[in-house]
């Protein structure tokens, strides 16, 4: 008998230019009913975009209270809560980077409140996942799984104002899901893990997208959309799986090693899960990594150790460390049990 379950995905995507000048109208379109909005952005994003939005819901009956979220950390979160229990708004907007999104997610879903997704970076996946990065009162980042966004609203007009830097970063994150799928479909032939198919696919299908483009500048406006498109469909797979499993493999295992180790970063999440990769992908032998390095040579991705702030020995130290990290998850790093020699090899194979 096949096994019936509820998945919990967004309702709708959005993408194209000044979407958000139409945001009230398409809410509507898709059936969303609602009297008061909270609006969550940064100084920046309200600046780019802020009015626009609350104008688009000036028909008199919505109210729209906004908010400024400073952090991505757990009084930031604790904050938006009581502000949704004080204002009782029926729906929440998180309009920004990877920072806001997550705080606004998570303090929606605690609060069982509606929530969109107005992205104005595509620096991760976590535009359209049930997963939410907060950090800690020791400064460590943590995922959490809640409810995913009822509503994605990209306007591309807002994203090409983004740095290039961040969309670089969600380009990383996406091309790791190749890293990430291989890891899963091992685990599931070691019988260490169950996985869906179906999540796996949509996981990769955005990723090999990437690697059959041609373009060179990450704000072409045919390479937004694939990378837009893909990072949605990479939530889209962790809500099928309801974990981040089909995004998050040894890589991740090694970019969260790094924050655990050397936090603060200044690097971006998805610049470390992109550079992990191809350290990953040598141990694979994945079949893709010649089209990841021709792709981040291409579009002048960062992929060296000394973009992470690393030298080899910490990297070393980091990869150690990397197998404690989620260690349910069976990669290739706990099938390789690595010595430093072999780690200091494939660093070598790997040009990082
Ligand atoms: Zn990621």
């Amino acid at each position: 008998m096949v096994k019936r379950f509820k998945i919990d995905l967004p309702a709708f995507f959005e993408v194209g230019e000044h979407k958000t000048l139409t945001l009230c109208k398409i809410l509507k379109a898709h059936e969303l009913k609602f009297k008061h909005v909270l609006l969550l952005g940064d100084h920046r994003t309200f600046l780019i975009g802020g009015g626009p939005i609350s104008r688009s819901f000036e028909d008199g009956s919505i109210k729209v209270f906004k908010h400024l979220i400073s952090s991505s950390d757990e009084p930031n979160v604790e904050h938006v809560e009581n502000l949704i229990k004080e204002k009782k708004p029926d729906l929440v907007i998180g309009f920004g980077g990877g920072k806001v999104l997550d705080v606004s997610k998570l303090a929606a879903g605690n609060c069982n409140i509606k929530y969109i997704s107005i992205p104005t970076t595509l620096s991760n996946d976590g535009i359209s996942s049930p997963v939410s990065v907060i950090t800690d009162k020791n400064k460590i980042p943590v995922s959490h799984i809640t409810k995913a966004p009822c509503g994605v609203v990209v306007d591309t007009s807002i994203i090409k104002q983004a740095p290039t830097r961040h969309i670089k970063a969600g380009v990383g994150d996406l091309i790791s899901n190749l890293s990430a799928v291989f890891d899963a479909r091992l685990a599931q032939s070691k019988n260490c893990e169950k996985t869906n198919d179906t999540a796996l696919s949509l996981a990769e299908a955005g990723a090999f997208k990437l690697l059959e483009s041609n373009a060179e500048s990450v704000k072409d406006d045919e390479f937004l959309l694939i990378l837009t498109q893909g990072l949605i469909k990479s939530g889209f797979a962790m809500c099928i799986m309801g974990s981040s499993r089909p995004a998050s493999g040894s890589e991740h295992k090694i970019s969260h090693s790094i924050d655990y180790l050397y936090s603060p970063r200044k690097t971006l999440h998805g610049e470390q899960a992109g550079i992990a990769t191809l350290f990953t992908m040598v141990l694979q032998e994945n079949e893709y990594l010649q089209k990841v390095r021709a792709l981040y040579e291409r579009i002048a991705f960062p992929h060296s150790l000394k973009k992470l702030h690393l030298n080899s020995d910490q990297f070393v130290k980091t990869v150690v460390n990397a197998t404690k990290i989620r260690p349910d998850r069976y990669t290739i790093l706990e099938e390789k049990k690595l010595s430093a020699a072999d780690i200091k090899e494939a660093l070598h194979e790997a040009k990082l």
